[in-house]
């Protein structure tokens, strides 16, 4: 027994960032937090995984479908980055190499200390779009550590000091890690989202959110529709990483238009929990914001009932008519 814990620890631990830790709860952050702080917090990852992991996990341990869960698994740390306001940048760490990046650092000094913490230096700057809030400390973080600043090619102009432009569908490598670009307008005409496939990961910026979606500034709703679809047929148990801390008021509103949904209701009480103790609610699963985020169930009936949304309108309507609904809450 002991092996098998140390050894699952073990494999936690490597893999932070890998499908061994999907199927997120509440407890998926102080699982992130426990990893850093040593194999002996291994031991709490265990236990606080859910069920649904635990059984692949035991079962993995057991036979040498072990090994292919470790192999399938990615060495991509994943940490997350508190910024301005309700802003998070993420940094990312391949372990087996050391090459960094970080995904829409809102400004510099919080990106710095992070680096600093851990005598890191910082290779790339990936951006979702634009807006100042994501790309603030792109400047300042290139001057001081020599990092490539990677965005949208259909929106360089706006990108602050960018060297490497990509496109929907291109795919670049980060140390290894396939990074699958997908374009999500919506909310700007030049929005991006970066898919990890390998550690189940997806940098969504401000396309989508934890139970909600961008505003659409510079985009309609069938664009926003389209952006959030693509994300949709990725794997249930993708991890979503957003660009704000925006949750606890979101469920004030997904509650607002659809009070029955029960794992709404619950997933509102792990938010508001988290949220009283300081801790980040993302990521959030695919899988959660398909049962959960109102602007992933346009065609859900009772959502469209509250909201006078007729049941013959196409999801496009549906989505400008919560939209709306949403930015007069
Ligand atoms: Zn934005």
């Amino acid at each position: 027994m002991m092996q098998m814990l140390s050894r699952t620890s073990f494999a936690m631990a490597a893999f932070p960032s890998s499908r061994v830790r999907s199927g997120l709860s509440m407890f998926s952050d102080m699982r992130q937090l426990c990893f850093k702080r040593g194999i002996l917090y291994g031991f709490m990852r265990l236990f606080s995984t859910p069920m649904k992991t635990l059984r692949g996990a035991s079962r993995s341990l057991r036979i040498a479908r072990f090994c292919s869960v470790v192999n399938m698994s990615s060495s991509l740390q994943i940490e997350l980055i508190p910024c301005l306001k309700d802003n998070y940048a993420y940094l990312l760490h391949d372990v087996d190499t050391g090459t960094v990046g970080v995904v829409d650092p809102s400004e510099a000094v919080p990106v710095i200390d992070a680096l600093s913490r851990k005598n890191r230096n910082l290779n790339y700057i990936l951006n979702t779009h634009h807006h100042h809030d994501h790309t603030g400390g792109n400047v300042e973080l290139k001057a001081r550590y020599g990092a490539k600043v990677i965005g949208s090619g259909s929106d360089k102009a706006r990108i602050p000091g960018i060297d490497i432009c990509l496109n929907d569908g291109d795919k670049w490598m980060f140390a290894g890690h396939e990074v699958h670009v997908m374009d999500t307008p919506g909310h700007t005409r030049g929005h991006i989202s970066f898919y990890f496939p390998g550690s189940g990961a997806i940098f969504t910026g401000d396309t989508l959110f934890s139970l909600s979606c961008g505003k659409l500034f510079e985009g309609s709703p069938q664009q926003m529709l389209s952006s959030l679809k693509k994300i949709m047929s990725l794997p249930d148990d993708t991890n979503i990483y957003c660009g704000h801390e925006y949750t606890l008021s979101n469920t004030k509103f997904a509650l607002s238009i659809e009070p029955e949904n029960q794992q709404l209701q619950s997933y509102a009480v792990q938010v508001a929990y988290l949220r009283s103790k300081g801790l980040p609610t993302i990521p959030t699963t695919l899988k959660m914001e398909k049962a959960c985020n109102p602007f992933l169930r346009t065609s859900n009936e009772k959502i469209r009932k509250s909201l006078n949304i007729a049941a013959t309108a196409d999801d496009a309507v549906a989505l400008g008519v919560i939209r709306q609904a949403k930015d007069n809450f």
